[in-house]
């Protein structure tokens, strides 16, 4: 993945004094092919790959403890900003019935969507109606129906005899008569877009005029999508994008090109062939999936938030100098506890969560206490060496600090842990490292 690339790139940046354009060239490169390989068009690449370049140009890249973090931090802000930024909500109408029009190519699943977005709109109290605008598929109107029926909401249809724009007409206006709330109109597809079928979704259009045209597009199609999406926005001036198939192993690059070539939000994405209430698009997501690294953004921002870079960098090197004391496991516990619950930080490394012992490692002020006090009991050499703590040495640390040699065989048992953790931490995102498994 993306992450374990630009982790090799900056692991032999490390103590450089500073970022050189030419490091950054290298990283780029590396973000440059994961995009590719996840089948973004090539020029979206392009443009996003300047763009990114120049903030991480901007960014004091030395300072910061882990600069492949940060580049990857830029890029995926940046993919996410490219995906919209935030969740792209649904049309509303001012005036009942919302009219919501569904259009792509054969079998990109527009009928599947259209009952899963009846299914939301159910269950988030509105009242929907399914119009049969697809008189051409074969078994096309009695597909709908049994959508329709599985999900509890009428499906409007004048047969096949009748136009597609005639029963969109007469849909919208059934919806107005009977008090529903939303019209969505499933339409025909063609394996490839031509004009009749063009002219006929524009009439429909025309005659409806929709508050939403959704492009639904199948997310595996991969470069292609981005045309003939394209060709659908030219005509018909989509209002938003259904990625559907998110369930396969695509990694959704073309996702990414719709939205930076059409310009148009995607609201919401499809995961399976059962008909569930449709989901939001979520970007961040999306991006995460296109770069290929899971939960290691949340872990990172974690991180970010929580950790001082000067101070953990001074940790660092004290781990791997061997100079790691209580006195610093005392502040790394303060640390850790302003980053949350350790066992949730363990559960998003990955390789880390079936690490022993970490469970239990839950930090809290009062037990930051209580450390303190254990620590504060030690002399000077008890601090630095650990080993030398014996059973009698623990007594009277035990005594001195009010609590009990249980605790403190505990506390030097998380010490332990903690070092072996750190090490692990420290060679994830340290010098030379080949990066997490898995990433
Ligand atoms: P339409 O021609 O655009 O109306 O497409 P359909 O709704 O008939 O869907 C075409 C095929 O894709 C059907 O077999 C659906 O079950 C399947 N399908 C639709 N959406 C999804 C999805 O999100 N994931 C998967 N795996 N299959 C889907
Ligand atoms: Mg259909």
């Amino acid at each position: 993945g993306l992450s374990s690339r630009l982790q090799n790139v900056f692991g032999k940046l490390r103590g450089k004094g500073k970022v050189t354009e030419e490091d950054l060239n290298d990283a780029m490169r590396e973000v440059r092919l994961a995009l590719l390989e996840a089948d973004v068009n090539f020029k979206v690449v392009k443009e996003f790959i300047a763009k990114v370049k120049e903030k991480a140009l901007g960014q004091e890249l030395q300072k910061s403890f882990t600069p492949g973090m940060i580049i990857i931090d830029i890029v995926n802000k940046e993919l996410t900003e490219l995906m919209g930024g935030t969740q792209s909500k649904l049309a509303k109408a001012a005036k009942s019935p919302t009219v919501i029009m569904m259009a792509g190519l054969q079998g990109a699943g527009k009928t599947t969507t259209s009952g899963k977005l009846a299914l939301m709109l159910k269950k988030s109290n509105h009242k929907p109606l399914l119009v049969a605008g697809d008189i051409y598929r074969p078994a096309a109107i009695k597909q709908l129906e049994v959508v329709g029926s599985g999900v509890g909401v009428p499906v409007f249809t004048l047969g096949d005899q009748t136009s597609p724009v005639e029963i969109a007409r007469q849909g919208v206006q059934h919806a107005k008569d009977n008090g529903l709330d939303y019209v969505i109109i499933d339409t025909a597809g063609r394996l490839h877009i031509d004009e009749a079928l063009m002219d006929e979704l524009k009439q429909i259009h025309e005659v409806t005029k929709p508050d939403e045209v959704l492009f639904v597009v199948d997310a595996m199609t991969g470069q292609e999508a981005v045309n003939v999406a394209q060709s659908f926005h030219d005509q018909l001036a989509l209002t938003g994008v259904v990625l559907t198939k998110l369930d396969g192993d695509t990694r959704g690059g073309a996702a990414l090109s719709i939205k930076a070539v059409t310009g148009c939000p995607i609201k919401f994405a499809a995961t399976g062939e059962k008909i569930e209430p449709l989901e939001p698009f979520h970007p961040e997501r999306m991006a995460s999936r296109i770069l290929g690294m899971g939960d290691m953004l949340s872990l990172i921002e974690k991180a970010q938030a929580g950790i001082d870079a000067d101070k953990a960098a001074e940790m660092e090197r004290k781990m791997r100098t061997a100079e790691f004391t209580f006195e610093d496991f005392l502040d790394q516990m303060e640390q850790v506890r302003k980053m949350g619950p350790l066992d949730q930080i363990m559960d998003m490394l990955p390789g880390m969560n079936k690490m022993k012992g970490m469970k239990d490692m839950k930090v809290d002020d009062k037990q930051v206490g209580r450390v303190e006090a254990i620590v504060k009991s030690m002399t000077t050499e008890e601090k630095r060496k650990p080993e030398v703590l014996n059973h009698s040495r623990r007594k009277r640390i035990a005594a001195g600090s009010g609590t009990s040699v249980a605790e403190v065989n505990r506390l030097i048992k998380q010490f332990d842990d903690m070092r072996k953790m750190m090490k692990q931490f420290s060679s994830m995102m340290g010098p030379g490292s080949k990066g997490p498994k898995g990433a």
